[in-house]
């Protein structure tokens, strides 16, 4: 029997193999995977500096646990190439392999800007526990230099490291072209608010512009010069602009692709026995939508699991809220379908409601002590957000 062929070992493949295993433990399941395969829990990034924890210490399970665990034979360090959908067969770095059913969980790629000076290629993404021991290591985490760390983006990434750099005793700047972070998120007031209480743990800001080249200046330091002419010196840019869906292998493949690879309710592709999930997906079933976040990855694994050993199921995704690891400000975020017409609205203090033109509630947003009604205030959603 050919075996079901997940290719990624992030939380979208593990996650779909552990789920498939507790309904099917006799079909051959293959993990492919370009990392070690280790299993670690991404949203940890983007606050390990703070609670000292090192990439090693990062890892909850070694791949080779995984692998045993799951019954699954796992080829780490390996890259798929392409994938044959006729002859149902796919070409790696080591070997052929055919599957009977194939799932795509390749996650996704920090976006890049076109950025000037001699020192561009020295920007740094975390996307990745790899990306993240290359950024400890150059932070010098454990030693007690404390650097200066220019971040790209004032987004949800940009601000978790924000706080997370800056309760760790480092100089923080953010430089974003909108004018208060998370602006595309969140209503005017908690955005400020939120600005408000990272400048409170020492976080400088440069809104309203944007980084227009990076180059070495004394010794292993890089100057940056902002569009608005300002210059900072700093140790570690880091860009966290966002992702966007890897679509690569099912582009090579011929698969439906548009700000992810297209699946239906069932999360098949535009191939027969081709699913795909998690950050490379852009999901029917929320209104065409990528869901880069760990709850969307959880309810389409199980769904998925149950499609894979024979049922085929739809994935019906429901409210899920995303709490922003901001300790200074902790914030929770349900924001409504892109394009909703409407507008925020301050219900309380630290409580705003996303009301369409029908006084229909579409999203809101907890700050501070408020976020503990996160489940509260997900039964208020009128209807899906998608
Ligand atoms: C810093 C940070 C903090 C976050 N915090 C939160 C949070 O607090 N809450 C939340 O809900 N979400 C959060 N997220 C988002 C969440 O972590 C992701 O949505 C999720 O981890 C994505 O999982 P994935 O399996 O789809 O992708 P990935 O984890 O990127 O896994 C992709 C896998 O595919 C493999 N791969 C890719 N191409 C190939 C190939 N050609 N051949 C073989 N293997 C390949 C890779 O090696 C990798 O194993 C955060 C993201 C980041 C970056």
């Amino acid at each position: 029997m050919n075996p079901v062929i997940i290719i990624g070992a992030g939380l979208a493949g593990w996650t779909t193999a552990r789920e498939f295993r507790k309904l099917d433990t006799n079909t051959p399941l293959m993990v492919i995977t370009l990392d070690s395969g280790d299993f670690y829990a991404k949203p940890s990034l983007s606050n390990a500096c703070a609670q000292k924890r090192t990439p090693a210490q990062l890892v909850s399970t070694p791949a080779a646990k995984m692998a045993e665990t799951l019954n699954v034979t796992l080829l780490a360090h390996t890259r798929v190439e392409s994938i044959d959908t006729v002859a149902k067969t796919i070409a790696s770095s080591n070997g052929m392999f055919s599957y009977s059913q194939l799932v795509l969980a390749t996650g996704a790629q920090p976006i890049r800007v076109p950025v000037a000076g001699d020192a561009a290629d020295k920007l740094l993404s975390i996307n990745s526990l790899d990306d993240f021991a290359l950024f400890h290591a150059r932070l010098g985490a454990g030693d007690s230099s404390r650097k200066h760390v220019l971040i790209m983006g004032a987004g949800l990434i940009g601000c978790e490291f924000a706080n997370d750099l800056a309760a760790s005793g480092h100089q923080v700047t953010v430089v974003d072209p909108a004018t208060s972070p998370m602006a595309a998120l969140l209503p005017a007031q908690a955005s400020m608010d939120l600005r408000d209480a990272l400048t409170g743990l020492g976080v400088n800001w440069h809104l309203g512009t944007t980084v227009k080249a990076v180059n070495t200046a004394d010794g292993d330091r890089l100057q940056v010069e902002l569009s608005n002419g300002q210059k900072a010196l700093v140790d570690i840019v880091l860009s966290a602009i966002g992702l966007r869906a890897d679509t690569s292998l099912a582009q090579t493949a011929g698969l439906t692709h548009e700000r992810g690879i297209v699946v239906d309710a069932t999360l098949q592709t535009s191939a027969p026995h081709v699913f795909a999930l998690g950050d490379n997906a852009q999901y029917a079933s929320a209104g065409e939508r990528t869901l880069p976040y760990v709850m969307p990855i959880m309810s389409a694994a199980k769904a998925l699991a149950a499609t894979l050993a024979g049922t085929r199921t739809d994935i019906v995704f429901p409210v899920m809220p995303v709490a922003i690891k901001t300790p200074a400000l902790p914030v929770v975020v349900a924001p409504p379908a892109p394009g909703t017409p409407g507008a925020w609205h301050a219900i309380e203090p630290g409580l705003w409601h996303f009301l369409d033109p029908k006084a229909q509630t579409r999203g809101f947003v907890l700050t501070g002590k408020q976020t503990a009604r996160r489940a509260e205030q997900s039964k208020c959603i009128s209807s899906p957000a998608f």
